[in-house]
């Protein structure tokens, strides 16, 4: 959607009135490519589990929920110990409807001094910081999109924001940062009293340390992660934070009373007992991306590497809405981020790769 003329009577806010809203095309398609999900559901076990304590939360719904979501900050705490061998309680993490309300929670408490991220990159971060009312600098990359840490370090230190944003894996590039370049990073903020802010929505895809170990050493440190990519559940909206409990201590400060339902922190209970079936796909989509990769390089194309459930590949004679058209014509459904000659494809199923790729190669050959 672009923006849209509003009629004068409006008295909307004039620094929102030149936004678009966010607006990933949500197009039927028969190989959906474009949002990062995982593309396996949950078997009908797990579908039965949830429904069932759903079912028991239904009988009590007449009551608020738990507003500090104590028991599910718990098992999330307990679930990030298990895959980085950390040692966080529940008061260290925060669990939000999707990472995307705990970026604006950072904002809305940390926001004053301005934020600095380095693009490209996830674009909800200055979009959210725009919402907010907080300024947001732009970082660069290099054009291979990996992150100068050096420079990224003076662009700190001169910019003194109050947050500091980068995503590893970053989205849409696919690109990782080494858990050396992050502690650099996590230096340099902290001599300016600034938050180092993890986004670490792909985390299970990419065999780096996670920044979470970094916490102990750092508490200006916070890692965002999420349970709707590798986790495979984005349709029930739970993101989530790690970090001292005195940045939790802060979200407490922004959020609105019972923000949790009930129905979700059951849900997301379920789903954290079923942790092993819904992580099992992480392996098998790692093996796809590998294939996907070898195959667009065969065809000729350029494919950034990646340690996500995506890629972002480039090296086509048409422009990336073309390209992105024709695919979606033959059915299949990617996504263009607005990176000049580039486009983004999530890992689907084998099938769904399969046909993104005869479909590519139809494309191609024509042209
Ligand atoms: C998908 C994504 C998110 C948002 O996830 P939700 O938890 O579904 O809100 C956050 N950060 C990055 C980098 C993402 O790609």
């Amino acid at each position: 959607m672009s923006a849209k003329q509003w009629p004068l009577w409006l008295p909307l806010r004039e620094d929102l009135a030149h936004l678009s809203p966010y607006g990933a095309p949500q197009v039927p398609a028969e190989a959906t490519l474009n949002t990062n999900e995982n593309p396996y559901a949950p078997s009908p076990d797990l579908a039965k589990a949830i429904a069932d304590r759903v079912h028991r939360v239904a009988t009590t719904l007449n009551r608020y929920p738990d507003r500090d979501a104590t028991l599910l900050r718990s098992s999330l705490a307990k679930f990030i110990n298990t895959l980085s061998g950390t040692n966080f309680t529940a008061d260290s993490v925060w669990a939000a409807n999707g990472s995307n309300e705990i970026i604006q929670s950072l904002f809305m408490a940390f926001g004053s001094r301005g934020a600095l991220g380095f693009t490209p990159s996830y674009s909800m971060h200055p979009l959210i910081a725009k919402v907010i009312g907080v300024d947001w600098q732009d970082g660069g990359r290099r054009s291979d999109f990996t992150l100068d840490t050096a420079k990224a370090v003076s662009e700190i230190a001169k910019a003194k924001p109050a947050l500091t944003f980068v995503t590893t894996p970053n989205n849409p590039t696919g690109t990782l940062l080494k858990i050396e370049e992050i502690e650099l990073l996590a230096k340099a903020t902290s001599e300016v009293n600034g938050l180092l802010v993890v986004d670490e929505a792909y985390a299970e895809f990419s065999e780096e340390r996670s920044a979470v170990t970094l916490i102990s050493r750092y508490p200006n440190v916070v890692v965002i992660r999420t349970m709707s990519k590798a986790f495979a559940f984005a349709g029930a909206r739970v993101g989530y934070l790690l970090a001292n409990s005195d940045v939790i201590d802060a979200m407490f400060l922004v959020r609105l009373p019972y923000h949790l339902s009930a129905i979700t922190q059951a849900a997301a209970e379920v789903a954290l007992e079923y942790q092993e079936e819904l992580l099992g796909t992480v392996a098998t989509l790692i093996q796809s991306r590998k294939r996907v990769i070898s195959e667009l390089e065969e065809m000729g194309l350029s494919v950034a590497p990646s340690s996500a459930n995506f890629i972002v590949f480039s090296g086509f004679a048409l422009e990336p809405s073309q390209l992105w058209r024709q695919l979606l014509d033959r059915g299949v459904l990617i996504r263009d981020v607005g990176l000049l000659g580039h486009l983004r494809m999530t890992i689907g199923t084998e099938a769904e790769n399969r046909q993104f790729i005869s479909a590519l190669k139809e494309i191609l050959k024509k042209i």
